[in-house]
Order: structure tokens, then C-alpha cells, then sequence
């Protein structure tokens, strides 16, 4: 199965036209999940003994399966936070498969790490963070984000007194549930401070000093966001830095979300202080235009990262061997074997250069200020909050939770658009509302008035 045969080249030709048509196509159809049991009962068994061949394996897929899934680059998917991957970067994605390179260890694979390490400069440098820093890419934000609460514990577990202690972490309620399911995988608990609204330095020192001496004593990080999933909210990250900085508790800021926003101009101003973070996630995955999966954790000290992630064994230890030397990502996250999942990222800024990163960014923070006039205009909307980032809440006037979730599957199953509602929190609770948030530079104001009118 290994080998080259005639009917693979054809095999090849007929997966490369499919792979062409798709990156070139700008709006593919939207597609709509089946249950399982529909998806088995067309295409049948297809793990058997003998094979059912190639080509009609890829023919399942392309004419049944990949229909049963949402491409989330299309212009009207404006749920979650969706993607759109530069043409160049999947195109790369392609070829960084094909080259079969194992991204752990500089001995295996240099020149793949090498542009992984020339992007992961560029983002360090979008920081502003201190000659030394450095980080790797990970599968995503949650694995960032775990890697970076490991770190934070394991260098505060270097202290005897902290040796047998259960570790805490204080974040808001606006931070990202992979901070708390993160948080179960390394055994600390959260604390959070009650408000989805922008953390403040003063909120923060209040819940500090409020906490029992025995919390305080096991608290040892705090997680800021750079860009709430939810609404594009920046917390103060000076004022955070700050606390941060008198009572010795490790920064981290997540920015999985936000952190393409570094890019822009207009908005860069409300992220002052993230260059004090001892870690941020950055989720190039989301606003940097990579394919999945692309997370990246940078750290201020990256021996610290060193010191809680390097994995020891003796088929290893040549890897740790000076005639080996060079940059190790596996050091540094809790991955071994990896792909160079940074190498589309590296391709598509070298061949675009910067500058249309910073365009493509800005475009989606003015579609989100755009839609929110557009809102403004219309009776039957309004805006829950102004436009942040990228995010826009709204609410259309009388709807019920069950009305936005039947618009949700309406549009979805008719092909127009997957937009999903989201909860705010008010004084009174929750309130579900609406919510957009634009990534994909080529939405345009029709696509968004195409989904506001359908909200009538
Ligand atoms: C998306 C997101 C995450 C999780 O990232 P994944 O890449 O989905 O693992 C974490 N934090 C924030 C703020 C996010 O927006």
C-alpha cells in the first residue's frame, strides 16, 4: 500500500482537482449535518477487508460526506469564531503533508522548524514582549492555554512551601471554558471574579484581597483575556499586569481570539500591557488566516517552559545531544510528536508579506462596525453593546430564546448563513441574543443584510 501504481496517479489527479476547486471557490456550499445513521446507511461500509478502492472512497466523500459538514470559511458563517485560511496557507497546508517532516525535534525536522521559529518571531514581535521570549505552535488555544497553566504551576511548585499545595487560578466569567476544563486537566481550581464585562486591575486587587488567607496562599496565576470569545472584550491588561507584578502571581494572557487583532492599528491600543504577560495564547487559527489546527503559546521565559514540559526516555535522549542541537518545540507544550502545523502561517506571510494581514484584520473589525450601524437602522434590532473586535451582540425586539433558535436552523438548513445565538448577561441574568463575529475579510454588507432580513 506504500507503493506507486497507475491507478494512484489518476487517484492523485482526480483529489488535487477536488483540492484545487475548493480552495479556489470563494463561497462553497453550506453544508448540513446528518444523523450517523443516515450518513452509514448511503455510504455503507467502507472499512473492510479487501477495501472498497480509492476511487470510491473519494467519491463518498466528495459527493456525500464532505456535504454533511459546514465549510467554515464561507462569507455567511459568522458563528463561533470562524475561519478563513488564506488560498496560499491551505495550499501549503497540502505540501506540509506531502513532505512528511516530524516537527518535535530540530534533528528531525530544521528547515520545517526554521520557518515555524522565522513566524513564531514576527508573532512575538506583535507582543511587544522582551528580547528572550519565544513559543511554539500548538493544536489550538486550549492546548496553549493548558501548556501555559503547567508552566505557571510547575515554576510555582519550585518553592518548597508550594510543594503539596493545590494551586488556584483567578479568571472572570468572560474567559474562555477551556481555561476551566484546562484547569481540571492540571488539577487547580478557578476562581472567578463576576463580570463578563472588561476585567479591571481594581476588580482584580479587590478579589484578591477578599480571598481567605489559605486561598491566597495557593494562588498562583491569573488569566486575562485579550478578546472575549463572546463579545471581543479586552480586559485591562496593564492594571492586571500590574497586580500581577506586586504579588508575584504569573500573567496570562489568553488571546486565542483577539490576538490577531495585535495587527491592527485601530484597536491596538486597548491591548497595552499584554507585553508584560509571563504567557499569551495566540490562535493563528482563528484571525491569522491558517487551516486547522494552528494554536501558538508564547512565553516571557521559554526555560521556565522548558523546565515543565521536556520529556525524558532514553530513545530521547539523543535529541537532547549536543550534535543535535537547535530549537526543540517539543520542550516546550505538551505535544511529542507534531506536525509543523506553523508552516502555512510561514508560507502565506512570506509570500503576502505582513501588510495584508494587517488589512485582512482591519477588514473584519470594520464588517463588525458596519453590521452595527446597520442594526442601528433597523426597527425591529438593536445593539446589545457597541461593536468589539470583531463581535456584535444584538437583539431582535420580542423574540424568545426559541425564536432565535429557530432561526438558527432555518437558515442553516435553507443554506443561507450560520449565525447562532449566544447569552449576555445582564443585572437580571442572562438575556440570549444574537451574535456575529466576522473573520472572513470577503463578507460583504449584503451578506450581513442578506441575514439581518431574515431576522424580520
Ligand atoms: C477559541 C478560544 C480558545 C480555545 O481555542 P481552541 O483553538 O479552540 O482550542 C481559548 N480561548 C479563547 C479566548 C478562544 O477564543
Amino acid at each position: 500500500m506504500h507503493n506507486i501504481d497507475i491507478d494512484l496517479v489518476d487517484m492523485t489527479l482526480d483529489v488535487m482537482k477536488y483540492a484545487i476547486n475548493r480552495i479556489t471557490k470563494t463561497v462553497p456550499d453550506l453544508g448540513v449535518p446528518k444523523k450517523a445513521e443516515e450518513l452509514k446507511r448511503i455510504v455503507g461500509e467502507t472499512i473492510t477487508e479487501k477495501g472498497i478502492g480509492g476511487e470510491k472512497a473519494f467519491e463518498l466523500f466528495r459527493d456525500v460526506l464532505v456535504k454533511a459538514t459546514v465549510p467554515i470559511d464561507h462569507p455567511r458563517h459568522l458563528a463561533f469564531v470562524p475561519a478563513a485560511p488564506t488560498r496560499a496557507a491551505v495550499m501549503f497546508d497540502l505540501v506540509t503533508s506531502a513532505s512528511s517532516i516530524h516537527g518535535a525535534y530540530w534533528m528531525e525536522g530544521a528547515g520545517g522548524i526554521f520557518c515555524e521559529n522565522e513566524a513564531m518571531k514576527w508573532l512575538v514581535s506583535l507582543t511587544g514582549m522582551p528580547e528572550g521570549a519565544f513559543g511554539v505552535f500548538t493544536s489550538g488555544g486550549t492546548a496553549a492555554n493548558l501548556s501555559a497553566i503547567v508552566t505557571a504551576r510547575e515554576t510555582w511548585r519550585k518553592a518548597p512551601e508550594n510543594q503539596r499545595k493545590r494551586g488556584m487560578v483567578i479568571t472572570s466569567i468572560g474567559a474562555h471554558s477551556s481555561i476551566k476544563a484546562m484547569a481540571k486537566v492540571a488539577d487547580v481550581d478557578v476562581h472567578l471574579v463576576d463580570t463578563e464585562d472588561r476585567l479591571s486591575g481594581a476588580q482584580l486587587k479587590a478579589c484578591i484581597d477578599g480571598l481567605p488567607e489559605e486561598d491566597r496562599a495557593r494562588l498562583f496565576a491569573v488569566v486575562a483575556t485579550g478578546g472575549t470569545t463572546n463579545a471581543g472584550i479586552i480586559d485591562d491588561l496593564e492594571g492586571i499586569s500590574e497586580v500581577c507584578e506586586r504579588q508575584s502571581l504569573w500573567f496570562h494572557v489568553d488571546a486565542a481570539y483577539g490576538g490577531g487583532a495585535l495587527l491592527a492599528d485601530s484597536v491596538r491600543h486597548l491591548f497595552q500591557g499584554i507585553e508584560k504577560a509571563d504567557s499569551i495564547t495566540i490562535d493563528p487559527h482563528k484571525w491569522l488566516f491558517s487551516p486547522y489546527d494552528c494554536g501558538a503559546v508564547l512565553y516571557k521565559d521559554p526555560q521556565l517552559a522548558k523546565e515543565a514540559h521536556s520529556q525524558e526516555g532514553s530513545y530521547l535522549e539523543i535529541f537532547k545531544d549536543e550534535g543535535a542541537h537547535g530549537f526543540n518545540p517539543a520542550d516546550y507544550q505538551i505535544q511529542l510528536t507534531r506536525r509543523v502545523r506553523g508552516l502555512p502561517l510561514w508560507f502565506s506571510l512570506a509570500m503576502h508579506g505582513t501588510d495584508k494581514y494587517k488589512w485582512a484584520v482591519e477588514e473584519g473589525i470594520s464588517l463588525a462596525n458596519k453590521a452595527g450601524d446597520m442594526i442601528e437602522r433597523e426597527d425591529h434590532l438593536e445593539l446589545v453593546r457597541d461593536p468589539s473586535l470583531s463581535c456584535v451582540l444584538f437583539r431582535r425586539k420580542g423574540w424568545a430564546p426559541d425564536d432565535y433558535r429557530d432561526w438558527t436552523y432555518k437558515n442553516h438548513r435553507e443554506g443561507v448563513a450560520l449565525v447562532t445565538p449566544t447569552k449576555w448577561r445582564t443585572a437580571d441574568g442572562f438575556e440570549t441574543v444574537a451574535r456575529f463575529c466576522f473573520i472572513n475579510p470577503h463578507t460583504t454588507k449584503n451578506d450581513i443584510q442578506l441575514i439581518l432580513d431574515t431576522m424580520k
